[in-house]
């Protein structure tokens, strides 16, 4: 497989990700590699991991999803994070939460690829926000290209420190915020941390549902942002009785 979809949290909001699926579909892949976070935050858990289930040919493991199956809660999780986490383990029974415990942790893909939710150092679990978190990074990647999730942003970081030297923190480490629709060549020399941004709850004042393809042939990676119907998935949120600010962040992108 050469061109491969990557989507990411995409935390219980049906109608982005059927609109990525549709989208996805036009384009055209090889595979859909889905990097966590299916549920928590939004109202329609059970359609999410359903059509991740049956959409998707590898899906990694997210934070939201691991607190499924794990007793004890985060505790530097939020109020409303929390919230809507208990409000989600009441509506996924037993096949759900053994699709959850079936899902990967961090996934070596190929030679050239690897696939983590939130951080490729598995002693590290914070999010790769700018090029200081991305250096530390950088000391788990032993691929050319390692996929993450978590920030809800889509955004590259870059560093020309070779792999062989991933004893030394590289200090050279760029970030790129991926606008939609453009396209960004990889340079073979280089190793790269790329975020395709968030399906479900994006974070970069753009509501609309972000994805991204990686084409190990040509050796680029695009973003592209779906528009979904956000005032549907608003209302969703709403009419579950979960937190309000759950539901006009959508509306916001944030
Ligand atoms: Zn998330």
């Amino acid at each position: 497989m050469a061109r491969y979809a990557f989507i990411s949290d995409i935390h219980s909001n049906v109608q982005a990700l059927e609109s990525v699926l549709t989208e996805i579909g036009r384009a055209g892949v090889d595979g859909i590699i889905c990097l966590g976070d299916v549920v928590g935050y939004g109202a329609r858990p059970v359609e999410c991991i359903e059509l991740v289930r049956e959409h998707c040919d590898l899906t990694i493991i997210g934070n939201h999803d691991e607190f499924m199956i794990e007793n004890d809660m985060d505790p530097l999780l939020n109020d409303t994070a929390r919230e809507s986490l208990m409000w989600t383990m009441d509506k996924l029974g037993e096949a759900h939460l053994d699709y959850i415990r079936s899902l990967s942790g961090m996934v070596y893909l190929s030679r050239d690829l690897m696939c983590v939710h939130d951080n490729p150092v598995p002693s590290m679990t914070g999010y790769i926000r700018n090029p200081r978190a991305a250096s530390n990074a950088f000391l788990g990647v032993d691929r050319s290209i390692c996929m993450v999730g978590h920030t809800h942003v889509p955004q590259l970081f870059h560093t020309a420190t070779s792999s062989t030297d991933a004893a030394a923190i590289p200090l050279d480490v760029q970030s790129h915020y991926l606008e939609d629709g453009y396209t960004i060549s990889l340079n073979p020399e280089f190793r790269y941390i790329i975020n395709p941004g968030a399906v479900g709850q994006p974070r970069d004042a753009d509501p609309r549902a972000s994805w991204g393809i990686l084409d190990l042939t040509l050796g680029h990676f695009q973003v592209n942002r779906a528009e979904y119907d956000v005032a549907g998935s608003r209302q969703d949120v709403l009419d579950a009785g979960l937190p309000g600010v759950l539901a006009d962040r959508l509306v916001l992108g944030t």
